[in-house]
């Protein structure tokens, strides 16, 4: 039962965490995908430890790494920190680029310098 509301959600959503967009794998995916951090799961937009309903108006399907992450927090704070996360993360990836670049840069004007 459970996986048949899942396969929908899925669907709906695009194939897409209701959270961070990320594209989840399929949910008939064999057991070898069960433990990914993108494996399809659903959630409780109000979780059901605060009181929220298991229907439709209150599921949607969320990655497993979201999922966990999320657990009992409201749904304004949890978007809050996992985009921080996510933004802070983005920037630090780029920011490991830019000095990658300036560390080739610095080697090639070395060995531009050396061959002179
Ligand atoms: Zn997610």
């Amino acid at each position: 039962m459970a996986n048949h509301v899942l396969l929908e959600l899925w669907r709906f959503q695009g194939g897409r965490c209701a959270y961070c967009g990320r594209t989840m794998v399929d949910p008939r995916a064999g057991a070898g995908d069960r433990n990914t951090p993108l494996r399809a799961t659903i959630d409780h937009l109000r979780p059901l430890a605060l009181g929220g309903r298991d229907d439709g108006y209150n599921r949607v399907a969320a990655c497993l790494e979201c999922n966990v992450l999320k657990g009992p927090l409201h749904i304004t704070e949890f978007i809050r920190l996992r985009w921080n996360t996510m933004l802070l993360n983005e920037a630090k990836a780029r920011i490991r680029l830019t000095l990658d670049d300036r560390a080739r840069m610095a080697a090639k004007e070395r060995s531009g310098h050396a061959g002179r």
